[in-house]
């Protein structure tokens, strides 16, 4: 194995977050309000199946262990079992997962799963099906529903729900989402909103802490669980009475930074060091042949010693990143 991937605060990155598209079906206010519009080049310049197997292959070897496919509507790319098989098929990656509004998951799960896709996140804003078509734009509460039980059928053992937490819209639901998880394997995971460059007042007036629900939940007897090392940010819950449990993602809290352990690689090929950061690095050029590796490796490991410590939310900087859909949230 080539040198672990690690910065000057020594962080290890074992998790690649990987978008294969910025193309999405829908058209959620805090993310494409106006749908996905295309930047002048064609969708032809996302990232190929040969150019993902390569930066696969890479990360794998510095010690990535873990791969989460994601966009724009990753489930949109024609090859996307393709794209699971290869990354599942990559020698040191032990988990697959992808981030999907779920639209097509009843249809297609079984194929992800043959795939080797491991882990699901599905995005479900509301379980109003009327503030689900508000929030994300299309009205497929019922589908993305019926994608979740069929992802159960198919052998998943659990699936991850995300929330984006939105104040006046969603945020009065705990008690609804506590009841759909009490006996059921999901991992909810309330997301809050994070402001990004082309967003307007939206989160002004819709932002709010996790902290009231992180109160509520430890009152009512849930307990924080301890991290593995390529555990995403969330503060995961647990409660003996619920089959379900809760994650919170609060990146506007203090030292949420920290545990940093993901990289991002956006569908056009640039690394992000940060969700927030100023710019991409380009890698595509070192992508074109198997040869190449060594110098891709060395690349991401400068740019690596150049990562902050922390994003700058805090003082209203949201980096460069116009929406989340642009490098995969
Ligand atoms: N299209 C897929 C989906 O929505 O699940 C994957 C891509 S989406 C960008 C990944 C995650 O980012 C989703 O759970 C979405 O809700 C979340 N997200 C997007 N914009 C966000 C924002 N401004 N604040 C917080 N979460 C956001
Ligand atoms: Fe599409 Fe996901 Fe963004 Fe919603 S959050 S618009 S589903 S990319």
């Amino acid at each position: 194995m080539a040198q672990q991937f690690e910065d000057r605060f020594h962080r290890k990155f074992y998790y690649l977050r990987l978008s294969v598209t910025d193309v999405c079906n829908f058209k959620c206010t805090y993310c494409l309000p106006d749908g996905y519009k295309p930047s002048g080049q064609k969708s032809s310049s996302f990232l190929s199946l040969p150019e993902i197997k390569r930066v696969v292959r890479a990360f794998a070897d510095c010690g990535t262990s873990k791969v989460r496919i994601t966009g724009g509507e990753p489930t949109l790319r024609k090859d996307f079992n393709e794209i699971v098989h290869s990354v599942a098929a990559t020698q040191g990656i032990e988990k697959v997962a992808t981030t999907t509004n779920g639209y097509r998951m009843e249809k297609q799960v079984a194929g992800w799963k043959d795939a080797g896709l491991t882990h699901i996140n599905v995005s479900v804003d509301s379980l109003d099906p009327r503030m689900f078509y508000q929030i994300t734009g299309e009205n497929k509460f019922t589908q993305v529903m019926a994608g979740i039980d069929r992802a159960f059928e198919v052998g998943y053992e659990q699936v991850k729900v995300n929330v984006v937490l939105m104040k006046d819209l969603n945020s009065h639901e705990l008690p609804a989402f506590l009841n759909w998880i009490k006996d059921r394997p999901i991992q909810l995971r309330f997301i809050e909103l994070m402001q990004t460059g082309e967003m307007d007042d939206l989160f002004q007036r819709h932002h709010v802490s996790g902290v009231a629900i992180r109160n509520q939940l430890i009152a009512n007897g849930w307990l924080l669980k301890v991290r593995n090392k390529n555990d995403g940010p969330a503060q995961v819950f647990v409660h003996p009475d619920y089959q379900g449990e809760i994650g919170l993602i609060m990146p506007y809290e203090k030292d949420f930074c920290e545990s940093c352990n993901r990289l991002r690689v956006s569908a056009k090929g640039k690394l992000h060091l940060c969700l927030f950061g100023e710019h991409g690095v380009e890698l595509r050029d070192l992508l074109q042949q198997d040869e190449q590796e060594s110098a891709l490796i060395e690349r991401i490991q400068q740019q690596l010693q150049t990562k902050s410590v922390s994003h700058f939310l805090h003082d209203g900087n949201s980096g460069m990143t116009p929406h989340l859909a642009s490098i995969g949230g």
